[in-house]
């Protein structure tokens, strides 16, 4: 994969860097913060910033307010946490890139932070626009993305910046491209690869590419069940995408002629309804009943699966087992969660996906596995070997 310029490269000292972060955070309805992970991942690139004596003006986008000034998703929580967080004041500008965005930076000291309101409040953001992206290189004098998040995502603090400022990429993002660069490119192997979820139809273009990759494929979740299908097998009332049976076919064969070998799960927990509090118990998989609905991977999955997960030397884990959010049905996620933290230091442990991370978090195992992705749709993109247009928009390194 081809370098990209870091922070790093450049000298900042006095200069005003443009920071591309990630602080779309979880709101409750009171407006208040309640997980500041993104947050506390971008203080390496911004304290590195301050100690370079660089000026600093931070932004990101917040939630969807749809190109209008939406009080409820003004970044005034994110500048007083990160102001907390890093014991020094963040100013918060009122507009995207106007008049007194241009009035703090004017007044900002090497070292200084300011933070503009919330990117989407300009229509322009989602636009790519030429035009806003002119505003913002007129404050700046480099632009550095360290939101992997967004990167999926060709808007104007993601792409067209880079046509007018200088650009490179933060130490976030450098971690997410080298950790799971290397997994794509040459993983150690065995290379085993967990795929789960709700849907087959967003993962297409991951399940393809896995299958010519990766040494094993294993597929949980709702997802599962269109590959039973297609292999023949009655679920039930397991959901299932009727549309893409032929393509979970095509998907198996192109495993077999590849040489990957993909395991369905051999037993479920089903439910006769979907609740909580549903009653449930195991089949196995050539035993479904007709209002039978696959709610998780059986005790025989998981043994099956974690027999594969302590084999590998490089594990990508993409979607729950099954219906995690309710805990009857959460044994399977939990336990390859499990499984993957218990593997030690010589396997790479990678989760992209944000319900998976969030599964992982839950379990408070994130700081047992090598890399939890902070991109839910840009890990996805990354994996599927898809170009991410905020990663291509920064400038190559040249050795
Ligand atoms: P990620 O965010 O990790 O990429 P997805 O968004 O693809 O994962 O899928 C997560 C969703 O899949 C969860 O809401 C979970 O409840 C759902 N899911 C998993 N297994 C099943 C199942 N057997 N039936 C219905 N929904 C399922
Ligand atoms: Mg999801």
């Amino acid at each position: 994969m081809q370098k990209k310029l870091m922070i790093t490269d450049y000298n900042i000292k006095g200069q005003r860097v443009l920071l591309r972060v990630d602080f779309n955070v979880p709101l409750n309805s009171k407006g208040v913060i309640t997980n500041d992970k993104k947050i506390r991942e971008s203080l390496q690139t911004i304290q590195y910033m301050m100690q370079e004596g660089a000026k600093i003006i931070i932004c990101s986008h917040l939630g969807r307010p749809e190109g209008k000034v939406v009080p409820e998703f003004s970044l005034k929580p994110c500048a007083e946490r990160l102001a907390k967080l890093l014991k020094t004041p963040v100013l918060l500008s009122t507009d995207v890139g106007g008049v007194d965005t241009h009035k703090l930076v004017r007044g900002m000291k090497d070292g200084d932070i300011v933070m503009m309101e919330n990117l989407r409040f300009d229509p322009g953001e989602e636009q790519n626009s030429e035009e806003l992206a002119k505003k913002f290189a007129s404050f700046a004098d480099l632009y550095c993305n360290d939101a992997f998040g967004s990167m999926h995502r060709a808007h104007t603090s993601t792409s067209k910046i880079t046509e007018f400022l200088p650009s490179c990429i933060g130490f976030l993002v450098q971690r997410e491209i080298e950790v799971m660069g290397s997994a794509l490119e040459n993983p150690r192997r065995p290379f085993v690869v967990i795929v789960g979820g709700s849907k087959i139809k967003d993962k297409i273009t991951l399940l393809n590419n896995m299958m010519s990759h990766a040494d094993t494929v294993l597929i949980g979740g709702a997802m599962s069940y269109t590959f039973l299908k297609a292999q023949g097998y009655d679920v039930g009332k397991s959901i299932v995408e009727d549309d893409k049976i032929d393509f979970a076919r095509l998907l198996l064969e192109k495993a077999e002629k590849c040489g990957t070998e993909v395991l369905l799960p051999v037993d479920h927990v089903v439910a006769d309804e979907f609740n909580f509090a549903a009653e449930s118990r195991v089949v196995r998989t050539e035993k479904f009943e007709k209002d039978d609905i696959g709610m998780d991977i059986g005790p025989k999955t998981i043994k099956m699966f974690e027999r594969e997960i302590f084999h590998a030397r490089t594990v990508f884990w993409n979607g729950p087992m099954g219906v995690f959010e309710f805990q009857r049905f959460s044994d399977g996620t939990n336990a390859i969660a499990e499984a993957m933290a218990s593997c030690g230091k010589n396997v790479t442990t990678i989760i992209g996906g944000g319900d998976s991370a969030s599964a992982v978090e839950r379990l408070g195992l994130q700081e047992r596995i090598t890399h939890v992705s902070t991109g839910g749709g840009a890990s996805l993109k990354f994996m599927e070997g898809t170009t991410l247009p905020g990663l291509a928009a920064i400038s190559d390194k040249h050795e």
